[in-house]
């Protein structure tokens, strides 16, 4: 019998998930309304610190209307960190938008203001600014916000967060996705809390997330009849998944904590090794440490794939860092700003990056296998 198998991130419930959806079967409230719905909402926004929210079916479908709220229409320009998930900018690409990448920064691996900069004196000169900035917060960590929001007030842009992976996570006290006009979480399989597929959108603008759950409601005006002035979507959360939400919640902050507590065994562990480089984390905020990420260094004859084959050999998950959006076929005829001369900040993590395992439900013993695993190759 092969080893168990141990996955980078998989779905860790808690114990109150059940008794939440029970109750949306107990009430047959199995649609896309119900006392979950609003509870979820209320918890989440009360987590975080925002005023509103609206739950949908996907970090995903959260940026869309995100976009939507702040007015992106066809042509309009879209600023977006490189190097994320797809997700971060193919909305961009459903309104039609023109998307332009901005490079990360060394030290925390998200978007570099001074790529930021270049690419609004850029935009200044053509004429024509971005209508919005997407701002990720990569694998738990938040963004230097304060630099970033600086150069975007300076050309009144407004800036939607994608802290679909940094849930929990902080910048100078406060919560990733409540600094900027919009933020957005995703609760897919393999975020640090799941309901098996979701999203929200948060605000503390009232108004717009009301509209949002108007338009992921299929824009259905308040008639007697079938009536719609917009186009709509079928994007709201089920009561049953949002049941799942609320069970998570409550574990929030335990999940943050293994994964910190992974992340310091990872680190301690491989100290001496003088190829391996945590991913780095940042004096300004608290991360959620999502994911632990490593580089390994220029001249390791070690390369990712080599720690990636071994640990699959072990039926171990590991995965490469986001390959940068500027590098994708579909994507790569758009616009790039590179923090540095030559090259790029983000290809460099890239080709030099590995996540490693950062399940949750990973015993003591699944990380000294896992270390050890890595630690032979050097
Ligand atoms: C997961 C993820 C998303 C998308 O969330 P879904 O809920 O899967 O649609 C968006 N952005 C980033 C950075 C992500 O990691």
């Amino acid at each position: 019998m092969a080893n168990k198998r141990i996955y980078l991130s998989s779905p860790h419930m808690g114990k109150a998930e059940e008794v939440f959806v029970k109750e949306a079967f107990d009430t047959n409230w199995i649609s896309p309304l119900g006392a979950n719905v609003d509870n979820f909402e209320k918890e989440l926004t009360h987590y975080v610190g925002a005023t509103d929210a609206a739950a949908l079916v996907s970090g995903t479908a959260a940026i869309h209307l995100a976009l939507k709220l702040l007015g992106t229409k066809a042509g309009d320009i879209v600023f977006c960190t490189s190097l994320t998930f797809a997700a971060s900018c193919n909305p961009i690409m459903y309104e039609n938008g023109i998307p332009i990448f901005i490079d990360s920064e060394p030290g925390s691996w998200n978007m570099s203001p001074k790529a930021l900069e270049d690419a609004f004196k850029y935009c200044e000169k053509e004429g024509k600014l971005p209508k919005v900035v997407i701002v990720v917060h990569l694998y738990g960590q938040s963004a230097d916000m304060d630099r970033i929001k600086e150069i975007c007030n300076k050309y009144n842009t407004p800036i939607i967060e994608d802290a679909a992976e940094s849930l929990g996570a902080t910048y100078k006290g406060v919560q990733t996705g409540t600094m900027g006009k919009y933020g957005i979480y995703s609760f897919n399989g393999n975020k640090i809390i799941t309901t098996s597929g979701g999203g929200m959108i948060v605000s503390n603008n009232s108004k717009g997330i009301e509209k949002a759950k108007f338009w992921a409601a299929q824009s259905r005006e308040d008639y007697p009849y079938y009536y719609h002035e917009e186009l709509g979507y079928n994007y709201r959360m089920s009561n049953v998944v949002a049941g799942i939400g609320r069970g998570q919640l409550r574990v929030l902050d335990e999940r943050i904590a293994k994964k910190k507590e992974m992340f310091e065994t990872y680190k301690e562990a491989f100290k001496d090794i003088n190829e391996i480089e945590m991913m780095p984390i940042c004096e300004y905020g608290n991360s959620n440490y999502w994911l632990s990420c490593i580089t390994l260094k220029d001249e390791s004859k070690i390369k990712p794939t080599d720690i990636m084959e071994v640990l699959a050999k072990n039926n171990i998950e590991a995965r490469h860092i986001w390959n940068p959006m500027h590098k994708q076929p579909y994507y790569e005829k758009f616009k790039f700003f590179s923090h540095i001369e030559e090259g790029s900040v983000s290809e460099d993590i890239f080709k030099r990056g590995l996540c490693l395992p950062s399940d949750t439900k990973n015993t003591d013993k699944d990380m000294k296998r896992i270390i050890s695993l890595i630690k032979e190759l050097f």
